[in-house]
């Protein structure tokens, strides 16, 4: 008895150690949280102003900016102001399943490409939305990780910890995108943590996301990203979150993950909320 009880702490300081070493997940230095009230208001706080009283919907065109390894098409989805109004455009990206089996952030950016089309095209207006769904498409067909050439594409940026990079074809053609279209703000939406990790300087559009979709923020994955979008952005001063979205993989979950952070992902494209945003389709996508 007595031996066995000296032991515990032991055993339990062995495991301790185990998971410290192996630490492979985020952790998330806070929590944000709101009652429903508050949310309320902080939603009614972040909705667009009134728009000019235009009829027309967003016009949002499909475009391909490349082929992958195994010839499948890049595409995005760009959404611009309809008229030239003089402003400098900002260029906000929004992509998803640069790792082809965290497929559930792919089919939350195909709702929001769907909501994107029914949205008023006065609420944008000094702004370019460019939505990649499908980063990685060979990956995504096998329900694997990395590319057809086994590439990681989130280890494959041009920074100062991956130097030969880029290796692969869908890395190239988004730096070409993004040399078409400069990086104002970038979103990249990963599966499945649960959290949204930012760097201390880009906390303005951390914070908001955090709250809109009550995810906590965190700093740090819990282990090393060389190459990584994330540290390429930061070293170009390019304004980045990564948004662990939540662990379901089942295509039935789809729907929930994107309700969770559709608030989030309309503030994030248009810089406010659209009022039209703040009705939930779950339902209909549930019957579908
Ligand atoms: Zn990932």
């Amino acid at each position: 008895m007595r031996t066995s009880l000296f032991l515990i702490p032991h055993v339990l300081l062995f495991f301790t150690s185990l998971a410290a070493t192996n630490a492979a997940e985020p952790k998330p230095s806070q929590k944000p949280y709101f009652s429903s009230g508050a949310f309320m208001r902080y939603v009614a706080k972040l909705t667009c102003k009134a728009p000019s009283g235009g009829k027309n919907t967003l016009h949002v065109r499909k475009i391909k900016y490349g082929m992958s390894e195994r010839k499948q098409p890049l595409f995005a989805y760009v959404a611009h102001p309809d008229e030239d109004t003089g402003t400098e455009i900002e260029n906000v990206y929004l992509i998803a399943a640069q790792h082809g089996d965290e497929q559930n952030s792919s089919r939350a950016l195909d709702y929001f490409v769907r909501e994107l089309k029914t949205t008023r095209a006065d609420y944008l207006e000094s702004r370019r939305i460019i939505v990649v769904p499908k980063y990685n498409p060979d990956g995504f067909k096998k329900n694997h990780r990395l590319n057809a050439k086994k590439v990681d594409l989130n280890r494959d940026f041009p920074t100062s910890d991956g130097e030969d990079n880029p290796h692969a074809v869908e890395t190239k053609a988004f730096l070409k995108l993004m040399k078409k279209y400069p990086a104002s703000y970038i979103y990249n939406f990963h599966q499945p943590f649960r959290v949204v990790l930012y760097n201390p300087e880009d906390e303005e559009i951390a914070k908001p996301f955090a709250l809109l979709s009550d995810y906590p923020m965190g700093q740090d994955v819990g282990y090393p990203t060389p190459g990584s979008l994330g540290i390429y952005s930061r070293e170009k001063k390019i304004p980045i979150i990564t948004v662990e979205l939540m662990r379901s993989m089942r295509p039935a979950m789809a729907p929930f993950i994107y309700e969770e952070i559709r608030l989030a992902l309309f503030n994030a494209a248009f810089g406010c909320i659209p009022k039209s945003a703040q009705k939930s389709h779950l339902e209909k996508y549930l019957a579908e």
